[in-house]
């Protein structure tokens, strides 16, 4: 029998890649991970979690303003970006060090160098010049944010990787893109006082969620003060001679800012990886192709996470890491189950959502009953903030399962957690009515809206 430098080697040290190399390690497996970068991936590093304390720290001009309806007097603010930076920084250090260290103290083996495929079996650890053998080997690579090479002057533009690091806050910024790191981008930048516009090409911004949180979230951005450029596209971006950008956009008019930051979407990290050498199939976006238990092509080789182009969130990475060590190494094989992820926004509002929108499910289900209340959050009341809330549920019409479940407004993220459990588990509206209201709360209304709203047979609203 051969024998291999380890049971597994696992390629990027990111969310999916660290879980898999733990828990692999937990089961006494030799293996060993390599990350060309940081340990803790793009979450840790430059996604999930800088995004977050970002919010936070933007959502406080906010608070200060809404103090005064409760009787507080706040000193004028001062921000200081440096601050922040070194901060985030010092907290991102210490989830670092601590995701490296949970893979050493569950017995595997860590590498600070890229890794790449000479065959089916054999890994080159680049920067330390050494070839390993491995018997499974697992590529969780993940992505990284898609060029624009047709734009003239790209490259003058920033990407969220650069966004965590900038030397000084702009004063304005523009941002092209119309998915959840563009919308989040815009807010934190707008709640940190920059003067910012959004660009985006499509008739609405965040497609593929439910329409009335797109358009609410779209209204209530815009009263804040971002601007919304939808149907547009930045078409160059000049440098001038005092350093700012000319962004041309689309009839031509130019916005004057301090940064461009592209987020059009992300690319798989699968270039140059030695993965035609070891027969692994890619498909037409360079995706990693897997079946239903994430291995590839080649049987010893497998993937997880946003390298495969799944569904590109942390807890799906993770999730599928752990199908993977089930199916790999303790013969249970395990599909990850990809059906009704909840997922969250940061904008601000929040957005929280779960299950299927008002549009996919009047495509799937004949029957439908919408609950939809939008009410001014009691915390608004004597703050005089005007922000409104919207919860709205999808109900089959049929069987009464809620299908989808929608909210805009604060801690949406927080309730879509919760909501996620009886919409998976199937529960119908009836047990949603039976449930007794927490009071007061906003989350309440999820369980008093008791007569849909309206309903929608074979595709047609019926008030
Ligand atoms: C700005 C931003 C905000 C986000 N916010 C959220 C959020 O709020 N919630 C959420 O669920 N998801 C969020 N995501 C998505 C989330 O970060 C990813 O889905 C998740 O990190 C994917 O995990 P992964 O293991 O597939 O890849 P990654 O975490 O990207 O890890 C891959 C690792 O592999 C390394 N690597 C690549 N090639 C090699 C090589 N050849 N050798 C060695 N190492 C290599 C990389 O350096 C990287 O560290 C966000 C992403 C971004 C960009």
């Amino acid at each position: 029998m051969t024998t291999y430098d380890y049971d597994l080697f696992v390629i990027g040290g990111g969310s999916g890649g660290v879980r898999a190399a733990r828990v692999a390690a937990a089961l006494g497996k030799r293996v060993g991970i390599a990350e060309e970068y940081r340990f803790g991936g793009t979450c840790v590093i430059r996604g999930c979690v800088p995004k977050k304390l970002f919010v936070y720290a933007s959502q406080f001009p906010e608070h200060f303003e809404d103090a005064a309806g409760y009787g507080w007097t706040v000193p004028q603010a001062r921000f200081d970006w440096a601050t922040l930076i070194a901060n985030k920084d010092k907290e991102i250090g210490r989830l670092e060090a601590i995701y490296k260290r949970n893979v050493e103290g569950a017995g595997g083996e860590t590498f600070q160098t890229r890794a790449t495929l000479i065959d089916r079996h054999t890994v080159r650890l680049e920067s330390l010049n050494r070839t390993v053998t491995a018997d499974q080997i697992l590529i969780a690579t993940g992505g990284r944010p898609a060029a624009h090479p047709a734009l003239p002057g790209n490259e003058f533009c920033i990407f969220s990787n650069e966004a965590f690091h900038l030397a000084e806050l702009p004063k304005a910024i523009a941002i092209e893109g119309g998915g959840y790191i563009a919308v989040e981008f815009a807010n934190i930048f707008h709640g940190l006082g920059v003067e910012t516009t959004l660009i985006y090409r499509g008739t609405e911004i965040l497609g593929r969620f439910d329409m009335d949180l797109r358009t609410m979230l779209h209204e209530t951005m815009e009263k804040k003060g971002i601007r919304i450029l939808c149907r547009s596209l930045s078409e160059k971006v000049v440098k001038r001679a005092d350093g700012r950008l000319d962004v041309t956009v689309t009839g031509g008019e130019v916005l004057t800012v301090d940064q461009m930051m592209l987020a059009i979407g992300r690319v798989p990290n699968t270039e140059s990886l030695g993965l035609d050498k070891a027969g692994v199939e890619l498909d037409k976006k360079g995706a990693i192709v897997v079946d239903a238990y994430s291995r590839t092509s080649v049987d010893n080789i497998w993937a997880v996470g946003d390298v495969t182009d799944r569904v590109q969130l942390t807890p799906v990475a993770i999730h599928e890491a752990m199908c993977f060590v089930e199916t790999a190494f303790k013969n249970n094989p395990t599909k990850p189950d990809h059906d009704t992820i909840a997922t969250a926004v940061f904008s601000q509002p929040e957005i929280g959502t779960v299950g299927l929108s008002e549009d996919e499910a009047t495509k799937r289900f004949a029957e439908l009953e919408i609950y939809r209340a939008s009410f001014r959050p009691m915390r608004h009341t004597l703050s005089g903030r005007q922000e409104k809330m919207l919860m709205k549920l999808v109900v089959d019409g049929k069987s009464r399962k809620v299908i989808g479940a929608h909210i805009l407004g604060p801690d949406a993220g927080e309730m879509a957690q919760l909501l996620g459990i009886p919409i998976k588990a199937g529960l119908t509206k009836d047990d949603f009515d039976r449930t007794m209201a927490v009071h007061p709360t906003a989350a309440e209304e999820l369980v008093t809206m008791y007569k849909p709203t309206y309903r929608v047979k074979d595709g047609a609203r019926i008030d």
